[in-house]
């Protein structure tokens, strides 16, 4: 299945990952003091492209400022994170924050990006984070 399909806890954000077999695509840990507070799993790949629509979505900045992580403001689910580097947007899923089906049984590869300079996060996430699409919706009436 080379799209997948999930959604906040209510609905309100629906996301989409596309291009590549669920097989392919990675499961890892961050450790960062945020992902875990929330447990998260977080998912991407540079053939794949994710894509964010969603009428509540709150963008949080933390630590360095060069990404936002995108939570429903109806239900506080935490859905990914999305960054902008020369230009193009880029994004990573949480795959447990969106139940994003296909990660059954998987063991997360814990990652630790604490040492990184801004440069080479900037390089990492160019290799690894997918093409992002976010389409913010007007809150229906
Ligand atoms: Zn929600």
């Amino acid at each position: 299945m080379r799209r997948l399909h999930g959604q906040c806890h209510c609905g309100a954000v629906r996301v989409e990952i596309e291009g590549v077999e669920a097989a392919e695509l990675p499961l890892r840990a961050c450790q960062c003091g945020f992902c875990r507070r929330h447990g998260a799993l977080s998912t991407s790949h540079p053939d794949a492209t994710i894509t964010f629509a969603g009428s509540q979505l709150i963008h949080y900045r933390f630590g360095q400022r060069r990404s936002d992580y995108l939570i429903c403001a109806a239900c506080g689910c935490y859905v990914g994170a999305e960054t902008e580097i020369d230009g193009a947007r880029y994004a990573i899923l949480n795959v447990r924050g969106v139940d994003l089906p296909g990660f059954d049984g998987r063991e997360p590869q814990p990652m630790d990006y604490e040492d990184e300079t801004p440069e080479v996060r900037a390089q990492r996430r160019k290799a690894r984070w997918s093409p992002a699409d976010i389409t913010e919706l007007q809150p229906s009436a």
